[in-house]
C-alpha cells in the first residue's frame, strides 16, 4: 500500500473523506475499496450500516479507526459542516434513487436530490474543500432518437443516441410525467455545482453512474425491505428468480439499458479520489457501452444464470408483460436507450470498464443466491396467519 503513487507519478497523501450515504449500495463498495487498498480515512455518514457492518466491526479489523460511522439524516443535522470541515474531500451519495419513488413521491423525491444536497455543496464552497457529487445518466433523459419515426436510418446513427457529457442535451417529459422530477433535480443540483465552479472556484467532480449493479443492490422486498417496496430492476429480478416466479416486463421490457459492474465502477471513483488534477471541473459518464440489452433480454440471460448458480431448472413461463401504470402507478415514463460516451473518462482518467454482462450477472446472482435463497424458502413455508 506504500509508495502509491497517482496517474502522474506523483505520491499520494492519505486523506480523510467524509462519504455521505456511505451505506448504501455505492458506499458500501467505494468504503470496501478504502480500507482494502488505500490508507484513506472515512467519516461514513448515512441513517443506514447494515451494508457496511462488515467494516466497522469487529475492532481488531485492519482498518480499525480509520472508518467511523456517523448515524446522522443531513436534511436537519447541523454536524454535517463540522463533518465536511474535518475532511480534505467530500463525496455525496445521498439520494432517494428507485424510479418507483419518483412519480409516487415526487416531492421526497425532489428534496432528496435538490435541496438535502445544497448544504454539502454549499459547506464545500464556504469551507473551500473539494466535492465529488453523485448525479445520474438520467439528466439526458430521453434520446434525440427516440423522436425519429421508427422505421428511420438516422435511428442506428450513434449521433441521435449516444450520450456525451458536454453536447447531449438532457430531454425530459412533461411535468405531469413525475418520473422526471428525479432527473430534474438532479440536473439542477449539477448546474448549481458547476456555478460554485464557475463562480467561486469549488474544486468538483460530477459523476453520471450508468445503471451499475452488484451484490447489496437495493433490497429483496419481504426479506430485507418492504414487501411491497420496488427496488431497482436488478433486485426486483433477482426477486422473481428466488421466489420462482415470472420476471415482469414492463410495456414489453423494450427500452435498453447497458449495465456496468459495481467494481469496475468503483475503479473508476477511486482514479477520481487520487487524481484531482485530472478530476476537478469535470463531469464523468462511467458506464460500459460494451454491455447493451434490452430488458427483455437481461431478464432472458438472468433467467439462464440463475438456472447455472442454483441448479433449480427455469419456469416454462419465464416473463410476463405488464403495463408501466400497472407496475409504478400514474405518471411513469421511461429512458428508452443509454449509451455513455466513454471519450472524457478515458483521456482525463485511462479508465474502461473490464466485466461482460454475463460474468457480472453470474457473480451477482451467486451473491443473491447465496444471501438469501435460505430465507426466501423459510419466509415461503410460513404458514399465513388466519
Ligand atoms: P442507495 O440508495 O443504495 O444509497 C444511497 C444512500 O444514501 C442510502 O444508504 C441512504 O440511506 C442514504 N441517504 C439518503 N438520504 C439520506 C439523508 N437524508 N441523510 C443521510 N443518508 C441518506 O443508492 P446507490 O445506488 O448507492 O446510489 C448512490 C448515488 O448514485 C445516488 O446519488 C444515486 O442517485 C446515484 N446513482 C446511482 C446509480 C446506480 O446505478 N446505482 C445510477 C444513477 C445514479
Ligand atoms: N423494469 C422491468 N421490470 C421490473 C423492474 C424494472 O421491466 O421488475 C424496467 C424499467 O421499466 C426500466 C428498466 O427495467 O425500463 C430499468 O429499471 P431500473 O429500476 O433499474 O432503473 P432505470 O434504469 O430506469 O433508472
Amino acid at each position: 500500500m506504500a509508495g502509491r503513487v497517482d496517474l502522474d507519478g506523483n505520491p499520494i497523501k492519505p486523506m480523510t473523506i467524509c462519504m455521505i450515504g456511505a451505506g448504501g449500495f455505492i458506499g458500501s463498495h467505494l468504503c470496501e475499496k478504502l480500507m482494502s487498498e488505500t490508507e484513506h480515512k472515512v467519516l461514513a455518514v448515512d441513517v443506514y450500516s447494515d451494508k457496511i457492518k462488515h467494516l466497522l466491526e469487529p475492532a481488531s479489523l485492519p482498518w480499525a479507526g480509520r472508518i467511523q460511522f456517523h448515524r446522522l439524516n443531513i436534511k436537519n443535522d447541523s454536524r454535517l459542516e463540522g463533518l465536511i470541515k474535518m475532511a480534505d474531500l467530500t463525496i455525496n451519495l445521498a439520494a432517494i434513487c428507485t424510479p418507483a419513488d419518483y412519480n409516487t413521491r415526487p416531492l421526497d423525491t425532489i428534496y432528496s436530490n435538490f435541496i438535502d444536497a445544497l448544504p454539502v455543496v454549499k459547506y464545500c464552497s464556504e469551507n473551500g474543500k473539494r466535492l465529488i457529487h453523485f448525479s445520474t445518466c438520467e439528466v439526458y433523459g430521453k434520446t434525440i432518437g427516440s423522436f425519429l419515426p421508427k422505421d428511420s436510418q438516422l435511428r442506428q446513427d450513434p449521433a441521435y443516441y449516444v450520450l456525451k457529457e458536454d453536447t447531449s442535451p438532457c430531454i425530459f417529459g412533461s411535468i405531469e410525467k413525475q418520473r422526471w422530477s428525479y432527473a430534474c433535480a438532479k440536473q439542477l443540483i449539477e448546474r448549481l455545482i458547476y456555478a460554485e465552479g464557475a463562480e467561486n472556484g469549488l474544486e468538483f467532480t460530477i459523476v453520471r453512474p450508468f445503471n451499475w449493479i452488484g451484490p447489496r443492490m437495493d433490497f429483496i422486498p419481504g426479506i430485507d425491505g418492504p414487501s411491497e417496496g420496488v427496488p431497482r430492476v436488478l433486485a426486483c429480478f433477482s426477486n422473481n428468480l428466488l421466489r420462482r416466479e415470472p420476471l415482469k416486463l414492463v410495456d414489453g421490457g423494450q427500452s435498453q439499458r447497458t449495465f456496468v459492474y459495481i467494481k469496475d465502477a468503483i475503479e473508476a471513483v477511486h482514479l477520481m479520489i487520487e487524481n484531482p488534477a485530472r478530476a476537478n471541473g469535470q463531469i464523468f459518464n462511467v458506464g460500459n457501452p460494451n454491455n447493451e440489452v434490452t430488458v427483455r433480454q437481461l431478464a432472458e440471460m438472468m433467467t439462464e444464470v440463475y438456472a447455472k448458480v442454483s441448479g433449480e431448472p427455469p419456469l416454462e413461463a419465464a416473463t410476463i408483460d405488464v403495463s408501466s401504470k400497472e407496475f409504478y402507478g400514474e405518471g411513469y415514463d421511461d429512458s428508452d436507450k443509454r449509451i455513455p460516451d466513454m471519450t472524457i473518462i478515458n483521456k482525463q482518467l485511462g479508465w474502461n470498464p473490464k466485466t461482460s454482462l454475463w460474468d457480472l450477472l453470474d457473480s451477482t446472482l451467486t451473491y443473491q443466491h447465496r444471501t438469501y435463497a435460505e430465507a426466501i424458502r423459510k419466509a415461503i413455508s410460513k404458514p399465513v396467519a388466519s
